[in-house]
Order: C-alpha cells, then sequence, then structure tokens
C-alpha cells in the first residue's frame, strides 16, 4: 500500500515534467515496480496455490523489464539518448520478452521456477519455488544493465558539475536502495525472512531516482552537455553559494585568474573581485549588475566585462550567484580607435558627410556646418539636395547617381547655396561604402574652391586683357611701319640719285654724306621690313604663295645692296648655285628673298675679315638648300636656339654697336617653319657661322594637274 500511494504521487509528479528526457523511461520503471509491488501483494495474500501461482506469473508484466527501463533511464539522463536506436531498444527487450513468455509457460518446463508450492499454511505467505535455468538468465541480464546505468550515473557525480553531481549521487543512491532488497532476497541474506522485499524496495528506489530527477530545474539541460558547455566556455564563469562563496569556476576563469580551481573553491568571492561587497550593498541580495574590471599588470593588462546573476533554484530561492567574465579589450581598443577616428573626422577642414543608401544624411563634420550654414540636427535625415543651386543641369545630379549607385567614386566640381542663400562652388567626391555587395553609405568630401575659381577668373582675365593689348601692339606696328616705308623710299630713291651724280657732280665730303645716308636709310629699311613681317607673322597674315620661279633671280634681287656692302668692308662675297640644282623651283620666291637678305645682312653685319659665301643646292632626294656661311665672330652654342626668337640677341657681341632689332632670325624661321622647311646652325665663337635653311624641293610641273 505504501509503494502504491508513492508510485501514484511519483506518475504524477513525472506526468508534469514528461516533456523532460528521460521521463517517460523513468514512468515506465515506476510501472514496472509498481505492477511488481502490487501483484507480490497479491501472491502473499491469496489463498490457493493456483492464485498465487498466476500472481507470480503476473509479477512478470514487471520484472524483466524494470532493468531495461532503467537502463533507458540512464542513458537519456547521461546524455547518450543518441546511442538509443530502435534496433538496439528492440535487442534490449528480447531477452525481457522471452523471459515474459518462459514465465507464463513455467507448468510446461519449469526454466523459470521448479517445485513451485505453499511455503507455509500462514496467511500471508508467499510461494516456495527453486530457481530454473532461465531464471538465472533473467538475474544475471538484469544486473548486467543495473550495473552499467550504476556507472553511467557515478561518472556524472565523478565529472560534473557540483549542482548536478548532487542530483546523480541521489540517482546512484536510489540505484543502490532499489537494488539492497534483491540483494537480500537472492543471496538470502535475511534467514528467516522469507519474504522478497525487492518490490518494496525498488519502489522506494525509484521514489528517490524521482525526486532526484525532479527536484532540480535544470532538467532540461542535460548534465553532461552542461558540463562540456561550462568547460569550454571562452568566457570566465564563477559561481558562488548564496554566502559569496566560490563553489565553482570554469577553466577560462582559471587561466584569466591564473589560479586553479583547487585554490580558489571554498574562497570568498571578495578575493578575486575586492569590489564585490560594494556591488552587493548597492544592490539587492539577489542581485543583477554589470561592471567593468581591468585585471593583469602591464602587458597582460586586460579589460573584462562583468554580468552578474542570480542561479535562482525552486521557488525562486537564490542558489547563489554567477558571474560571467568576457574579455572586452580588443573591444575598447576598437571603441578608442573609433573615437580618435571621429575626432579626426571633426577636425578636418574638408566638410565630410556620410548618408545611408537613400541619400538621406547620417552625419557631418563641423567644417560641413561652416562651409554651408546648416548645423548638424537641422541636416540630420535631410538629403544633400537641399544644398542645391538650381545652378547645375538635372542631367549633372543623373550622372552623379548613375555612378555611385554602381559604386564607383564620383568627383566632380558644383555649384552649391548655402543656408544664407548665397552660392558658392565646391569640389566633392563620394565614395560608396559596401558591405558585401551592397552598399550601405556615401561619404561625400567637400572643398570650398570658390577663391580659387574667383583666381582663375582672375587669371583668364588679365590673359584676354593681354592677348588683346599684343593684338593691338601688332596692329599698330604694322601701320606705323606701312607709314615709315613710303618716305624712306623717298630718301633712298634722292640719295641714290644724289650718287649717281644726276644732280651735278659732289664734293669728297658730299659723296661721303650721302653714302652715310643712304647706309642708314638702307639698315631702316631692313628694320622696318623686318617689323612688318613679324607683324604679318603674328597676326597670320602671312600667306605663301608658291609659283615658279628661278634660284638665278633670288640670287640678283639680294645681290646689288649686298656686294654694296661687303665692299665697303672689303669682304668677299661669293654666290654658288648648285649646277645639279633645277633651274626652275616652286616657291614664294618673295618671302624667300626677305630669308636670303635677312641671312645675308647678318652675315656681313657680323664679319670683320674674310668673306661670305651663299650656295643653292639641293640637299637630299626631296630637298634644296640655302646655305649662309661666313668668317664672322660666330655664335656661342647656348644661344643658337635663343637667337631665333623675336627680340634675341647674343649678349656682348658687336651687335649693339652694329646696331640692329633681334627679328631677322625670328622671321627667317617662321617663314621657313611655314614653307614646310627648317634651319640648321653650326657655329662657334671665333669660327664663324653657317646657317642652312632646308626646304621641301617642289617642281612647278608637280603642281599642274
Ligand atoms: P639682329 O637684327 O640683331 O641681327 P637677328 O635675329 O638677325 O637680329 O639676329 C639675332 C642675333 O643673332 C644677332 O644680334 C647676333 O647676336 C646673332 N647673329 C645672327 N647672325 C649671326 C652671324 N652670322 N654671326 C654671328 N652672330 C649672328
Amino acid at each position: 500500500m505504501v509503494s502504491l500511494g508513492f508510485s501514484i504521487y511519483m506518475l504524477a509528479t513525472l506526468w508534469r515534467i514528461r516533456k523532460s528526457p528521460g521521463a517517460v523511461s523513468l514512468m515506465w520503471t515506476i510501472h514496472c515496480a509498481l505492477i511488481w509491488s502490487l501483484t507480490y501483494i497479491l501472491e502473499i495474500t491469496l489463498p490457493s496455490l493456483d492464485l498465487k501461482y498466476l500472481a507470480l506469473k503476473a509479477q512478470y508484466f514487471g520484472i524483466p523489464f524494470i532493468s531495461p527501463a532503467i537502463f533507458i533511464f540512464s542513458l537519456y539522463f547521461t546524455g547518450r539518448k543518441a546511442w538509443l536506436k530502435w534496433y538496439r531498444t528492440i535487442l534490449l527487450l528480447v531477452i525481457p520478452f522471452v523471459t515474459f513468455g518462459l514465465a507464463w509457460t513455467n507448468q510446461a518446463h519449469e526454466w523459470i521456477w521448479t517445485d513451485v508450492r505453499l511455503s507455509s499454511s500462514a496467511p500471508l505467505s508467499p510461494l516456495a519455488f527453486g530457481h530454473g535455468p532461465w531464471y538465472n538468465v533473467n538475474v544475471v541480464y538484469s544486473y548486467g544493465l543495473l550495473v552499467l546505468a550504476l556507472i553511467l550515473f557515478s561518472e556524472v557525480v565523478i565529472r560534473s558539475h557540483r549542482l548536478y553531481r548532487a542530483q546523480a549521487i541521489i540517482m546512484v543512491f536510489g540505484m543502490l536502495v532499489a537494488w539492497s532488497g534483491n540483494i537480500l532476497y537472492v543471496f538470502d541474506l535475511l534467514p528467516g525472512m522469507n519474504l522478497d522485499w525487492t518490490p518494496l524496495t525498488f519502489t522506494l528506489g525509484t521514489v528517490i531516482l524521482t525526486i532526484g530527477f525532479a527536484r532540480y530545474k535544470l532538467v532540461d539541460v542535460l548534465p553532461i552537455a552542461h558540463t562540456s558547455v561550462f568547460n569550454a566556455m571562452t568566457d570566465g564563469v564563477i559561481v558562488t553559494d548564496p554566502s559569496g562563496r566560490i563553489v565553482d569556476i570554469n577553466p577560462a576563469a582559471e587561466r584569466i585568474y591564473g589560479r586553479n580551481s583547487a585554490e580558489i573553491l571554498g574562497q570568498s568571492v571578495q578575493q578575486l573581485l575586492p569590489s564585490w561587497v560594494d556591488w552587493r550593498t548597492q544592490t539587492k541580495a539577489a542581485f543583477e549588475t554589470s561592471h567593468m574590471v581591468t585585471l593583469g599588470k602591464g602587458e597582460n593588462k586586460r579589460i573584462y566585462g562583468l554580468r552578474i546573476a542570480p542561479i535562482l533554484g525552486p521557488r525562486n530561492r537564490v542558489d547563489g550567484q554567477m558571474v560571467i567574465l568576457t574579455d572586452i579589450t580588443e573591444q575598447r581598443e576598437a571603441d578608442a580607435q573609433m573615437l580618435m577616428q571621429v575626432m579626426a573626422l571633426e577636425a578636418v577642414q574638408n566638410s565630410i558627410l556620410i548618408t545611408n543608401a537613400q541619400g538621406e544624411i547620417e552625419w557631418a563634420n563641423p567644417a560641413f556646418s561652416t562651409l554651408t550654414g546648416y548645423s548638424l540636427q537641422e541636416v540630420i535625415g535631410k538629403k544633400p539636395s537641399i544644398l542645391k543651386s538650381g545652378q547645375m543641369p538635372p542631367e549633372f545630379y543623373q550622372h552623379l547617381w548613375e555612378t555611385i549607385l554602381t559604386g564607383q567614386l564620383w568627383r566632380g566640381e558644383l555649384i552649391n547655396r548655402r543656408k544664407d542663400g548665397t552660392l558658392y562652388h565646391e569640389e566633392m567626391s563620394i565614395t560608396p561604402v559596401r558591405q558585401g555587395d551592397k552598399i550601405t553609405h556615401f561619404i561625400a568630401v567637400k572643398q570650398d574652391i570658390s577663391l580659387r575659381k574667383e583666381a582663375e577668373q582672375a587669371l583668364q582675365q588679365a590673359r584676354d586683357a593681354a592677348i588683346e593689348a599684343n593684338r593691338l601692339k601688332t596692329q599698330l606696328l604694322a601701320n606705323v611701319s606701312h607709314d615709315l616705308r613710303s618716305p624712306l623710299g623717298a630718301i633712298i630713291g634722292y640719295a641714290e640719285m644724289l650718287q649717281a651724280n644726276i644732280f651735278g657732280n659732289m664734293t669728297t665730303e658730299q659723296a661721303k654724306a650721302t653714302r652715310e645716308i643712304l647706309d642708314s636709310a638702307n639698315q631702316l629699311l631692313t628694320f622696318v621690313n623686318n617689323l612688318i613681317g613679324q607683324a604679318q607673322l603674328e597676326t597670320g597674315k602671312v600667306v605663301i604663295r608658291e609659283r615658279p620661279f628661278e634660284p638665278l633671280t633670288l640670287v640678283e634681287s639680294v645681290r646689288p645692296t649686298a656686294s654694296y656692302q661687303a665692299a665697303r668692308k672689303d669682304l668677299q662675297l661669293t654666290f654658288e648655285i648648285d649646277p645639279a640644282l633645277p633651274p626652275v623651283l616652286l616657291g614664294d620666291d618673295y618671302w624667300l628673298q626677305q630669308i636670303v637678305h635677312n641671312l645675308v645682312n647678318n652675315a656681313i653685319k657680323f664679319t670683320e675679315q674674310g668673306g661670305v659665301t651663299v650656295r643653292f643646292f639641293p640637299e637630299d632626294e626631296h630637298h634644296w638648300a640655302i646655305e649662309v656661311k661666313d668668317t664672322g665672330i660666330g655664335i656661342p652654342p647656348e644661344y643658337h636656339e635663343k637667337i631665333f626668337s623675336a627680340f634675341e640677341q647674343v649678349d656682348g657681341t658687336a651687335t649693339r654697336r652694329i646696331g640692329g632689332s633681334g627679328l631677322g632670325l625670328s622671321i627667317v624661321k617662321q617663314l621657313t617653319e611655314l614653307m614646310g622647311g627648317s634651319i640648321r646652325l653650326e657655329s662657334a665663337p671665333g669660327k664663324g657661322a653657317t646657317f642652312t635653311v632646308i626646304l621641301p624641293l617642289k617642281f612647278p610641273d608637280e603642281k599642274k594637274p
């Protein structure tokens, strides 16, 4: 009756937690023990041998199945449920079912019981019988499974966390109690008492198992799994009892403190966390807080985030506190780094704007506020289009968006409007920020370029003004020179007539003066011609008109003045036309004459002794050349390029004394290039100079179709 009452209570308890792993197998155990107890009571109490025999057989509804049920329960409890495949479960039940079958057919073979008889005529007495061979098979099999279950429970006792250890100890204890009656009975350790105590002790044992099972709320987590999680956690965990004594510590916490559990267990938690008492007094007895602690020194200094949470037992009783230590050193460093970066962004001169993927402003630095006049609060959540000036065409923004939405960097200049309505130029780059292949943000870096724009505009204006001034100067020169040329023509004409004694014979002095007038007037004419040439070249008015000409006519056009000048300086002047050169060429003889005149004029000007040779010859298959060679002062190499620029002269030469404008070679060069030719200069100081103008060889008939 006692076991009946217990059993029903236990079944009710287990029913409530039947979802917990193992609850069903424990219920089976109780069922079996219950059947065994009831039928055993019947065996004792029923009056006749036949009825008692029937009750004896009925006990085998329970007996063979108890051990497999306990064994299965132990598998669940220790987290080995996976082992329990369906075919293994069937194998486990083969022997119990055979036993059951043999018990019910015992009269035919007596494999379970032999010689079943009444033990006495007293009212409450069990049957007496001998043990058949299969009886022992069942005993050995059942004991084997119980031993296995016991081993599994014991393992938890040894390996587990405290809370589970207590539970497992209860399990082992329950197993031993259950077993004790059977040991007493099977080994006949209580002679004289011929009752089988097993049903009673088994019932008691299962009561204990159920208490162990149901009492601890943690049934949901398997103890072994719990233990491995506890040990494998990278966070340190310290468990205290309600008085603050350390009852458990995981390997991570041991490592953090550099001490092993043997040294720490049983100590007050204050040893590890000196501020414990303060935290405690700040909050209520069962407290849940978080803190930060720094442990270790120097290089090994680490920062830990600390969470303290109460462990609540049944009916919310506080069983202790759990402290979890998480290493947040890197996180803190990253935070510090982040802070520094934000401060840097705040400090820079360029405006920085961060928007989300939809283009809504999430952040802007102070430089942005300075530039635009909008405060951060005013722009957050708005779009940068609040800065639109209306001065940029819609396609501009369209192109901008197309660029950045494809994940590319956009860079450009635009005109924006400040909060106060004024416009400004800015240079902006927008960089999309991606996470994976999704764009999450855009970062715009802006720079006010209004000042630069103004400077650029001023420069442009200055350049335009300079170009205009130069054009006016050239125009003026051309006009003035033209007006100079006509009176000069008259001067030279009359001077030549004087020289030719047309107005009667002159005295020696008069003839000398006339020569001076002619010289100076010719010099002036050359200069005026060059000025006009330069002005025409600058205004692009020179057009090369090619027509057939004879090189000989070129010679004839310059020879008179040149001979006259050379003779005055006692210089030898030679003209040579290479017979290999075709007698008629195609070219602009007017400007060619200007070239030869300038070169010969220079050669005579800068030569005091020796002579000047002018040669016309074919340079190669496609070119002909005019070479003017003198034996004069020569030109230092560093001036070989310079002298071809307008108004450039070699310093310290006789130039200044001799006079000249610095225009001649510049004109020669420009004309040559216009004709598609080039100039070669060979000269060294004191070694004379050779100028060679190389021109494309063109024949008159080539021109005609
Ligand atoms: P300029 O009117 O001064 O002769 P050019 O352009 O004809 O102007 O010549 C520039 C300068 O080149 C001269 O002033 C002179 O210093 C140098 N130069 C030109 N031709 C010769 C030459 N045949 N021998 C030496 N120096 C020369």
